[in-house]
């Protein structure tokens, strides 16, 4: 027989311990709540009495459904262990023993997996706990929420088989609130209940409390891998293979009449941070009637008033607990017949605004240092900060204008604008299929509806309070949510809301605003919050400065963006996409005439170019010049000459080029201006010229039709462009003609852009602007490349330098984004002084997937079917893609030790592909304005994680 530990009763945490390691593994083993409940009782908390079936357990449970070996004896030893410390025995008719069996993973997953309450009743047992607590009123609500419970966990009857019974019965007998009801009542549903439970399931209510606690425990286990549980690991990263834990524990009841109750609280306001007691309780009732916010609640502050002593002591023991963990605590607590127990503590879910001033009131508090601090803020969490508001007066007159739809608890702050639905599965359709905005409107919520909430950009329900599922989930995920905004029907049926005197319909738009608590008809304008007013923000941002390594850069091409980026602490621009301002409108027109005319012109330049240089080698066509020869060369160059001298489309190259000239010049001059001091990496044109012209299709359209309605004006103009546009078609553009490969075939424009940027940091420079341009070639993919275009654009920057008489320190160097160039990074170092991954076209072409199609055409399968684990144009995926990096910075400083290495692509906002690069031994990453925030705080999470 196998002597594994499949068990531990809360008071062998020590053991745990012992064999785990340290209080990750703890954690690990009997999960988190299980850990926290032996840690409680270790530290003297009064904590009612049981034990945990470990992780482990259920891992193995998953292979065949079956127990492992030695475990259910485990557990029937520890049960004698607990009957003795309880004083009362499981079954036992006299004086039994009653049990929670709750669900415990290493993550909290608020909801998502199952719990049976009361375990240990039957009719033989309800006998003896009547005669015991005089009480039967109590004993028959146990009774019937076990059978219920049992009835939809454990069997898998809905919910509703229950639910409408109790309705019913209410409505015959015409009482509102389940408190109306009385012991025969009670008696009379529980009857009723398991009655359902025959009817639907053909068998009796099991009896036996072994048997109800052996299944109890298989629920649980197979709750980690039900679907609610399984999309929440999807959605919050939490893998697969963890496994949740079992707890079982003495019950204890907050319904035993009105010296009882049961609450739950935060140490600290979980939406502001701010220090203060923060929770709901209710009197004479058990503990999912407050989390799932049916009966309306009081705040924890009234606790004081209706039991003073209780209060005192759970004041005491919160400050302990925080004392103790060093963080913000969740607690549920139940106060029996005056004792109170607490049955829970961890780590508290909150607010983006709430992490930060947490952490940084407790660096304040002395309690933790900078560098924890820096780790309890997720670096998502600095996102949320970001997200948009409401102004506020344009709430002011919202609200002057009587558009004032609901107010309730402001339960996840930010503002969402959006058309309203009434259920999960139409609020998820509705923004994934049809790319709305979506404002989920619900009663109160439940686990199951979180498919919906997390494709909702808000929530409002009309019941619950700031502890319900929605306020808990909403607050996890940075979901703008309004909670408890009572004075909202909203009639499922009909499909409608009526609130305030208005009537909403599904589909109509309403604001909502997460932080007043306030919900209005229409749309209000959303506006951005701004960075500088968020002091704690700041402070922690420069903390994660001080613990980083890697330096974030913004991808700007504005200097609007520039300076926004540099307010939120960006160190650099890493990328200028130059072609972005091509697309202006003015600028069109100029650079279609240099498109058109590219290929004829320099058709043109190549033959006097080849001729001039034959006569300068003194080689023509591989053989040296004879005294006939060299007369024919001179005689084709004069021709070539004349020819370029004559040619329209010469000319209208050098003008278009010429007209583009001085505005990129004023582009960058922009750039270096708001950068002065830090680095300003611009990229040289990278798309194909195709782009910057109209589409195939439109052209053809409107040729045809001109010339079938016989309309000369204009016709030509078109038909010119419809030509260049066939001519530049390729079939895989992505990997056609852009990039290094146009400064080789049209190198003019490289050189104009060379010069612009050059001439523009001569200029700044010359004004005080201390200026380190550094010039990226794009879509490099074998030295030759870099070779021939490379030292030729470097000339320029000298003449310009030279003719300005200014000198400032400048770098060349490439985009790391074809695999080729990863692979032979050793080359290309010894040309490129710095190298920036562009992980959207290295993922691109490393993977195979077009990056514009893929997401649209078979991604998301591949991500739903577990075929990938996330989108790798989103996470970067170390094992491939990552690997190239690996190996070109590894190659690149192997030739050249001080080779600058950055990343532009979308990673590099994103943290778990910062974390990455910090691993490969980047310089920076760069990412958008926005990112910039979060990229500090993830580059500060990586070095401290792994230092
Ligand atoms: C990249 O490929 O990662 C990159 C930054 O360049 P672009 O997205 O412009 O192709
Ligand atoms: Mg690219």
């Amino acid at each position: 027989m196998s002597d594994k530990k499949w068990v531990y009763l809360f008071d062998q945490v020590d053991e745990a311990e012992e064999r785990a390691g340290d209080w990750e593994s703890v954690r690990g083993l009997l999960g988190g709540k299980g850990a926290n409940l032996g840690e409680m009782t270790r530290i003297g908390v009064p904590v009612p009495p049981g034990f945990t079936v470990t992780t482990e357990a259920c891992i193995v449970y998953q292979d065949d459904q079956i127990f492992p070996e030695g475990m259910w004896d485990q557990v029937m030893a520890s049960m004698r262990a607990v009957e003795e410390k309880a004083g009362k025995k499981f079954g036992d008719p006299t004086n039994p023993l009653l049990v929670s069996c709750r669900s415990g993973a290493k993550m909290s997953m608020p909801g998502m997996m199952d719990t049976v309450l009361n375990i240990g009743l039957n009719d033989e047992t309800a006998k003896g706990m009547i005669e015991l607590t005089q009480n039967a009123r109590f004993v028959f609500d146990s009774y019937r929420r076990l059978v219920q419970m049992f009835g939809s966990v454990v069997l898998g009857i809905p919910d509703e088989a229950f639910e409408d019974e109790l309705d019913s019965y209410k409505a015959a007998k015409s009482v509102q609130s389940d408190t109306d009801l009385d012991a025969e009542d009670w008696k009379y549903l529980t009857e009723k209940f398991k009655a359902v439970v025959k009817k639907e399931m053909g068998f009796d209510f099991p009896q036996e409390p072994e048997k109800q606690l052996e299944l109890a425990i298989k629920a649980v286990f197979n709750s980690w891998n039900g679907k609610r549980a399984v999309d929440y690991r999807r959605r919050a990263g939490i893998p697969d293979d963890l496994g949740t834990a079992v707890n079982i524990q003495t019950m204890v009841f907050g319904n035993m009449g009105w010296d009882s109750g049961t609450g739950v609280a935060f140490t600290r306001d979980p939406g502001s941070g701010e220090k203060k007691l923060y929770g709901d309780f209710l009197l004479n009732a058990q503990g999912e009637d407050v989390v799932a916010g049916i009966r309306n609640t009081e705040p924890i502050s009234q606790l004081a008033d209706e039991m003073p002593d209780v209060y005192r002591q759970f004041e005491e023991i919160t400050l302990n607990l925080e004392n103790h963990y060093h963080d913000m605590q969740d607690v549920e607590f139940t106060i029996e017949k005056g004792k109170l127990w607490m049955l829970q503590t961890r780590s508290g879910k909150r607010t983006a605004k709430a992490a930060i001033k947490v952490a940084v009131d407790m660096v304040n508090e002395g309690l933790i240092d900078r560098k924890e601090a820096v780790l309890r803020v997720d670096p998502e969490h600095v996102d949320q900060m970001l997200h948009p508001q409401f102004d506020p007066e344009i709430v002011e007159e919202a609200r002057n204008d009587n558009r004032l739809l609901a107010s309730g608890v402001n339960a996840s702050p930010g503002a969402a604008v959006g058309q309203v639905y009434f259920d999960a599965d139409t609020a998820e359709k509705m923004a994934h299929e049809e790319g709305q905005d979506v404002i989920m409107v619900r009663p109160f919520t439940k686990p199951d509806d979180v498919h919906g909430m997390l494709a909702a950009k808000g929530i409002l329900t009309s019941e619950g309070g700031a502890t319900s599922h929605a306020a808990v989930v909403a607050r996890q995920f940075g979901v703008p949510c309004v909670v408890g905004a009572s004075m909202m029907s909203i009639n499922l049926e009909k499909r409608e809301l009526r609130s305030n005197g208005k009537v909403i319909k599904e589909g109509d738009w309403i604001s909502l605003d997460g932080s007043s608590g306030e919900a209005y008809i229409g749309k209000l304008d959303l506006t951005t919050p701004d960075l500088e007013e968020q002091k704690e923000l700041m402070t922690l941002l420069d903390w994660a400065d001080e613990n980083s390594r890697l330096e974030v850069w913004v991808n700007a091409d504005y200097p609007a963006d520039a300076i926004r980026a540099r307010s939120f602490g960006a160190k650099g621009i890493g990328l200028c996409r130059t072609e972005h301002m091509f697309f202006e409108e003015e600028r069109l027109p100029h650079v279609e005439k240099m498109i058109i005319n590219a290929e004829e012109a320099q058709k043109l330049i190549d033959i006097a170019e080849r001729l001039e240089a034959s006569l300068e080698t003194g080689r023509f066509e591989g053989r040296p010049l004879t005294d006939e020869t060299r007369k024919m060369v001179e005689a084709e160059l004069a021709e070539a000459k004349a020819a370029l001298e004559g040619s329209k489309a010469v000319k209208a190259y050098y003008e278009a080029l010429d007209v583009l000239l001085p505005l990129q010049r004023g582009d960058f001059y922009g750039l270096f201006e708001a950068m002065d001091g830090l680095p300003v990496i611009i990229r040289l044109i990278d798309p194909p010229l195709h782009e910057f012209l109209p589409s195939q299709e439109d052209l053809l359209v409107d040729v045809t039709t001109m010339r079938l309605k016989g309309e000369k004006d204009g016709l030509e103009e078109k038909e010119i462009l419809l030509d260049a546009v066939n001519r530049l078609h390729e079939s895989n553009p992505m990997m056609g003609l852009r990039g290094i490969r146009l400064g080789i075939v049209y190198p003019d424009i490289m050189r104009m852009q060379v010069r612009a940027i050059f001439e523009a940091a001569s200029e700044a420079a010359q004004k005080g602007f201390v200026v380190y341009p550094e010039i990226m070639i794009p879509l490099t993919g074998h030295i030759n490349e870099l070779k021939s275009v490379q030292p030729e654009l470097e000339a320029i920057a000298k003449s310009v330098m030279a003719e300005k008489n200014v000198n400032f320190n400048y770098k060349f160097g490439t985009m790391i984004e074809i695999p080729r160039a990863a692979l032979t990074a050793g080359e290309i170092a010894e040309v490129a002084e710095f190298f920036s991954f562009g992980t959207n076209d290295l993922t691109q072409m490393g993977f195979g997937y077009s990056r514009d199609d893929a997401e649209r055409n078979f991604l998301f399968t591949y991500v739903d079917k577990g075929i990938l684990p996330v989108n790798p144009f989103q996470v970067l995926d170390r094992k491939g893609i990552g690997r190239l990096m690996e190996l070109a910075v590894k190659e690149g400083r192997e030739v050249r030790p001080d080779l600058e290495v950055g990343i532009c692509g979308e990673h590099g906002g994103d943290p778990s592909s910062i974390e990455f690069c910090h691993l490969v031994g980047n310089n920076y990453v760069s990412c958008s304005p926005f990112r910039v925030p979060v990229a500090r705080l993830a580059a500060a999470h990586a070095n401290i994680k792994n230092s």
